[in-house]
């Protein structure tokens, strides 16, 4: 698997980064490709291709400022309400992933 890659964005006037899985490897099944290659198109574009959209749960003003005060960076939380179905859902793409191992004889993750 490729290394996680960090996008950037910003969302209401904060600078937002998100965690993204890297390049989706040649050799992998479609499930896990496609799963792949949704997830980065939703952190670079906001909305994955089944139609659900990217919104954050972000710290309060008063959390924000007192983690700052800590020398913290708040961690946001990404809601994404993907369509049934999606090979973006965390559970699709895990499992895609783990059989690809399987069918590699490496076992699970
Ligand atoms: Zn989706």
């Amino acid at each position: 698997m490729s290394r996680p890659e960090v996008f950037t964005a910003q969302i209401g006037g904060l600078r937002v980064k998100f965690i993204a899985p890297g390049p989706a490897p040649e050799d992998a099944p479609a499930a896990v490709r496609e799963g792949i290659i949704r997830r980065r198109i939703m952190y670079a574009t906001g909305q994955c291709p089944c139609g659900a959209t990217l919104s954050l749960r972000l710290p309060n003003r008063a959390e924000r400022r007192r983690l700052q005060q800590l020398g913290q960076v708040p961690v946001v939380h990404v809601v994404i309400d993907h369509s049934e179905g999606c090979p973006a859902i965390e559970e699709h793409l895990h499992s895609a992933v783990r059989r690809w191992r399987a069918e590699q004889g490496r076992g699970g993750a």
